[in-house]
């Protein structure tokens, strides 16, 4: 019996997996299982098509068992699917069909390590069993058969094919274990691949063993080996199943089994697609947030199947970062099981599943925000991820911003969303204002807030520390501009049409004092300004209109995405205040100077800094109080 060659690449394969590390090579059995399973898919399928199989009593199923002993260490996978002839023997175990694998192996660096990681992530179908086998018989009789073939190969020489006897049409393969693959010869090791990674493979799976029932030794009995066969994996894809006969119980059962949380989850949203894109998306939503949420080394909550087959638990462009609690599974009917993580990055039919899975989850965060108090809970513990995504997911801005919730100036202590704040406007204000600052409590009384509040107008309070980069970059809410109140354009925005020629008339005469000021501050502010936004306070600070807010500076200096180069605030005067126009009068002098130097670190205070040098502030502080007492 002549020996046949493989083709060129799956002899370039085999080498990889032989001579490589694996780091991972448990998945053969996945592999196995995928391919019994969609042999009994393909046979299932002809029952149903073709009625020459109509009437074949066919209750699908796959059969494993192993032995271990000194001479013979094997594991058999068997199954009663469609099955090959030799025709198919030799095309599907000789060659490689397939452009999943082609993919993978185009993709091979020659760096042994690496790419024994691409196989451990992703196998390599079949020839996976070389990671574990020096040999493998596959018997095989394909339906509507009466002969069956033999295939054999040690995945180094070559292989054969021969005639050979089964009962029943279906496939057999029987791995000749190496010293790599000998612990899977035992139950336990099996029961818990299995599990692992062939749980919702919709065909029963049944474990053969032995088991030995101790006699009982008093009444003479000897100890007797039997042999036991059970089922190990549940075969049925939760996810699968018609969603009108599930309960809420049974998704809370499901969620908890998948998610080590004791708590029912918040929401559960399930997607059956079918039509251009086959697919099932089962995602949860937990009532708290995970614990390593803010840790870049979080682990991702959704795992990716093919066609109920476990492909990874361990890939966070499955979710968009900002979505890293969604807990669940995406599961396709479209993608090639063998496919490397890099192919899986740029697949478009995942694309669009990932796609379509994202606005589906922000409908249902849409939904929920009908309900106020539930969503309230929801908000405090994920407003934050909702917030970056409205920095990040350029694509679902516009859901995204419906779903932000704030304070304002007005709102007391009850959160709005925009539409609440638009819907709250008088009918000539055409921007939405807001201040951001992380201190809670004082951030309703900055300075920078005075002209509004005695104009009535609401402005939103962004207290998070991220609320200065997110909305920096939202421009706008429906027709509505968004404007930072800490920058300085916004104040021209509240200036009245009389009071225009009164603040130039006023400046001119003020030139001077100004002048002054930019001399005495020339290293802490960028330019100083007559300010119209002030009533109570004596100055403020505020960024320039295209400049980052100070506390924005700290931000990404904290990320590392900015130069240590300090961009210097705008200092705006109120002139109508009663300190501001004794400091006028001054002039001139030591005094004037200490003043101007307290003005602007009280401002520092206010918005929450330190006075860049407090020992200065506080002589200086000190000196003035001296004079006053
Ligand atoms: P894939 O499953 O992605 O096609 P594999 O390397 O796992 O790639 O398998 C190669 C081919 O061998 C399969 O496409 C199938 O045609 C055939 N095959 C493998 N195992 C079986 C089996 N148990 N029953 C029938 N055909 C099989
Ligand atoms: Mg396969």
């Amino acid at each position: 019996m002549s020996k046949k060659q493989f083709q060129t690449e799956v002899n370039q394969l085999l080498h990889l997996i032989i001579h490589s590390l694996y780091s991972n090579k448990e998945i053969f059995l996945r592999e196995l299982i995928s391919n019994a399973s969609d042999a009994l898919d393909k046979y299932k399928f002809m029952t149903l098509s073709d009625s020459k199989y109509s009437n074949s009593d066919f209750t699908p199923r796959v059969d494993i068992s192993f032995t271990n002993k000194e001479d013979d260490i094997s594991i058999t996978i068997s199954d009663n699917g469609i099955g090959m002839d030799k025709k198919d023997l030799n095309n599907n175990l000789g060659t490689i069909a397939r452009s999943g694998t082609k993919n993978f192996l185009s993709k091979i660096s020659g760096d042994a390590k690496k790419d024994s990681n691409l196989i451990g992530q992703f196998g390599v179908g079949f020839y996976s069993s070389f990671m574990v086998a020096d040999k493998v018989d596959v018997i095989s009789k394909k339906a509507g058969n009466k002969k069956a073939c033999l295939w054999s190969s040690d995945g180094k020489t070559g292989y054969t094919v021969r005639d050979a006897e089964r009962d029943s049409q279906g496939t057999t393969v029987i791995l000749y274990l190496n010293e790599e693959g000998k612990e899977f010869a035992a139950r336990w090791q099996l029961e818990s691949v299995i599990k692992k990674y062939s749980d919702h493979i919709s065909f029963p799976i049944f474990l053969h063993y032995d088991e030995t029932v101790y006699g009982d030794k008093e009444k003479g009995e000897e100890d007797k080996v039997e042999s036991k066969i059970s089922q190990i994996n549940s075969a049925s894809a939760f996810w699968k199943r018609s969603k009108s006969n599930l309960k809420d119980k049974d998704y809370n059962d499901f969620y908890k089994s998948i998610s080590n949380d004791a708590d029912d989850p918040l929401l559960c949203i399930h997607t059956q697609a079918e039509g251009t894109l086959d697919y099932s998306t089962l995602f949860f939503i937990p009532k708290k947030a995970p614990f390593d949420m803010y840790n870049a080394e979080y682990q991702s909550g959704v795992k990716l199947y093919i066609k109920r087959v476990f492909i990874t638990d361990d890939d966070k462009e499955l979710m968009p970062t900002y979505l890293r609690f969604v807990k669940g599974v995406i599961d396709s009917e479209d993608l090639p099981l063998n496919v490397s993580r890099e192919i899986l990055q740029q697949n478009r039919v995942l694309s669009k599943i990932k796609s379509n899975s994202v606005k589906k989850v922000l409908d249902e965060f849409i939904k929920l925000s009908k309900n106020k108090e539930k969503y309230n809970e929801f908000y405090a513990e994920f407003g934050k991820p909702i917030k970056e995504g409205l920095y990040q997911d350029f694509e679902n801005k516009d859901i995204l911003i419906e779903l932000i919730r704030f304070k304002t100036t007005k709102s007391e202590d009850k959160l709005i969303s925009f539409k609440d704040y638009v819907k709250n406007m008088s009918k000539d204000q055409k921007t939405i204002y807001y201040i951001t600052g992380s201190d809670k409590k004082t951030i309703k009384y900055s300075p920078l807030l005075e002209m509004y509040n005695k104009k009535g107008i609401e402005v939103c309070l962004f207290e998070d520390e991220i609320d200065d980069i997110v909305f920096n970059g939202v421009r706008e809410y429906k027709k509505y501009k968004l404007k930072s109140v800490n920058h300085s354009d916004a104040d021209s925005d509240l200036k009245d049409n009389k009071d225009e020629s009164k603040g130039s008339d006023k400046s001119n005469k003020l030139d001077g004092f100004i002048k002054n000021i930019k001399k005495i501050l020339a290293n802490d502010v960028k330019d100083v300004k007559l300010s119209s936004r002030l009533t109570d306070s004596p100055c403020c600070l505020v960024a320039d209109q295209n400049d980052p807010t100070a506390r924005m500076q700290e931000m990404m200096k904290a990320m590392g995405q900015s130069s240590n180069e300090k961009i210097k605030p705008i200092m705006e005067i109120n002139p109508d205040h009663k300190i501001i126009k004794k400091i006028i009068k001054l002039n001139k002098g030591k005094l004037f100077n200490d003043s101007i130097n307290l003005l602007y670190d009280q401002a520092l205070i206010i918005e929450g800094f330190r006075p860049e040098d407090p020992i200065q502030f506080v002589k200086r502080l000190n000196e003035v109080l001296n004079k006053s007492l």
